[in-house]
């Protein structure tokens, strides 16, 4: 976003904050242009909060916190993400062309992931009243028990990429464990964000319960909902360095944090697989939202006998990619999100050059027609690559495939986990055996065999090593917004304890 100062009259817009259950103007903040991508023009003006808006918005949380929302009845809470589902659902047709307009993700994409989101606020409803501890039996006369309590007001710092998605999945764990919440989107997406609190203000959640504070990340609303100490947890999805900036940032608050980072996801493709099959997963996974995904398959592993076969049919289907203007429905892939996001795709595929890579298809801005003006890159497929590449080692954000040929097994398991990142892998065999051995050993949030990007609402997606901390989705979600409290209480009442003074 850039701060606006040309006349507007034709421009979407989105001039308050939700902060308290109240649209109000930003104290601090101020007015931005959010640019669409496929034109590269701006198409909204969108509030956006500084420090003391964030203050308010923390506030607000807080009150709701110890107020209405603590008090509530886990069955009443379910009702209440039961409705925000029931008006997410009919409002998805409309929150997916505003998606498709902040960032540049094709419509007929934008509209299948859209229009699945209310499952997840459905399913983390039916979880609110089973938030439960264990009985502990001890030896001795002591009666022991856990039960989970909300952390409290959570900061949920989102991307650009997948804006509702990346919310969706924060926001149900955390309403239905009982949590408050403070979202920043990014500053490339603020619409749909305020969007979504106009579908909780409907819905009837009671005031603070979530808040909307559009703004700036470094140095701006996100920075500061960071070091804020009335912040009791930080949800966040971007990128590694900025979670160590948020680390750093936060830490003499000692508040939680769960972090979902990037991914150089290994697709390995065995030659006893269904080669149709893992085309189709292999290709489509290297290009949706323009490569703009943790998820995707970016590095392809092919064995050495269908190898020559596997980069022919890439670069084929990379030529067949229909990429043009996100609305238009028959639209495959739209621009990359912004013009930094277009430069840092272009920057990788000179590296891909210069490190030997093969160039088998795309490889270019494009520019001419409807496309000139906006953020387009051609579907683009290095073949002949090597792990050690940058290429194949730093998550590129575009639509750049990169294949690497493998012979075997235990090559192709090294190479997938020779890598920093260790978020999600996807291996075609028909063999069940190689299915399991191989998936047991690679080091990786989720393994997809014979399938690819298979994502429920009850179904935990999170990352080894630097891709994250913490799982989303699933009930293992809510262990990010839960703390866990012991009581022990004597049943004879005698002291001291034996075993600890
Ligand atoms: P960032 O990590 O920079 O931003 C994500 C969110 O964090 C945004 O809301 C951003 O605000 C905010 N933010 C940035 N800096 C700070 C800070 N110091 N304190 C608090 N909040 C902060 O990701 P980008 O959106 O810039 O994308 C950059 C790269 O990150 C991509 O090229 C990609 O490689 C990776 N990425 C990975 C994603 C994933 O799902 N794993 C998702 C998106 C990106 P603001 O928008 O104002 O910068």
């Amino acid at each position: 976003m850039i701060p606006t100062s040309r006349g507007a009259a034709s421009l979407a817009r989105y001039e308050h904050l939700y902060i308290g259950g109240q649209w109000v103007a930003p104290q601090d903040g101020g007015q931005i242009e959010s640019i669409d991508p496929s034109t590269g023009k701006p198409w909204a003006l969108v509030a956006y909060g500084g420090k003391r808006d964030v203050d308010r918005a923390v506030a607000a949380a807080r009150e709701a916190f110890n107020g209405p929302w603590r008090k509530m009845p886990g069955w009443e809470r379910a009702a209440l993400l039961r409705r925000l589902a029931e008006i997410y659902q009919r409002r998805a047709p409309e929150l997916a062309i505003l998606e498709s307009r902040d960032s540049g993700r094709a419509l007929r994409e934008a509209r299948a992931d859209v229009g699945a989101h209310h499952n997840w606020y459905f399913w983390f409803a039916s979880l609110c009243d089973k938030i439960w501890g264990r009985t502990i039996p001890m030896d001795d006369s002591v009666h022991v028990f856990t039960s989970r309590e909300p952390l409290g007001v959570v900061g949920a710092i989102t991307p650009w990429n997948a804006p509702l998605l990346t919310t969706t999945w924060k926001l149900g764990p955390a309403l239905a464990s009982g949590c408050t919440v403070v979202l920043k989107p990014a500053e490339l997406t603020p619409v749909t964000a305020l969007e979504l609190g106009r579908i909780i203000e409907e819905a009837g959640f009671p005031p603070g319960v979530v808040n909307v504070v559009p703004g700036y990340g470094k140095d701006g609303a996100g920075e500061h909902l960071v070091s804020h100490p009335g912040v009791d947890k930080i949800a966040f999805t971007g990128e590694g360095d900025t979670a160590r900036a948020i680390l750093k940032t936060g830490a003499h608050t000692l508040k939680r944090f769960s972090f979902e980072l990037g991914g150089k996801a290994p697709h390995i493709l065995f030659a006893d697989a269904d080669i149709e099959q893992a085309l189709n997963a292999a290709t489509s996974s290297a290009w949706a939202v323009c490569g703009q995904s943790c998820a995707l398959g970016s590095r392809v592993l092919v064995e050495r006998p269908i190898y020559d076969r596997v980069v022919d049919e890439f670069a084929l289907r990379a030529a067949s990619v229909r990429v043009g203007m996100p609305l238009d429905e028959a639209t495959h892939m739209g621009p990359q999100a912004s013009d930094e996001q277009l430069k840092k795709t272009l920057s990788y595929i000179e590296i891909g050059r210069a490190e030997g890579a093969e160039l088998v298809a795309g490889g270019r801005r494009i520019e001419h027609g409807d496309m000139a003006q906006g953020y387009f890159v051609e579907p683009t497929v290095f073949a002949g690559a090597r792990n050690d590449m940058r290429l194949a080692r730093e998550e590129i954000f575009g639509p750049v495939a990169t294949i690497i040929p493998f012979d075997g097994e235990a090559e192709a398991v090294a190479i997938a986990n020779d890598t920093s990142y260790g978020l999600t892998a996807g291996l075609w065999s028909r063999d069940v055996g190689r299915a399991h051995r191989v998936a047991a050993q690679i080091r990786a949030g989720i393994v997809w065999v014979n399938t690819y990007r298979y994502i429920r609402w009850s179904t935990p997606y999170g990352g080894f090593k630097s891709s994250g901390w913490g799982r989303e989705n699933g009930i293992e979600a809510l262990d990010n917004y839960l703390e866990t409290r012991t009581t022990v209480i004597s049943t004879t009442g005698q002291f001291p304890n034996p075993y600890i003074n």
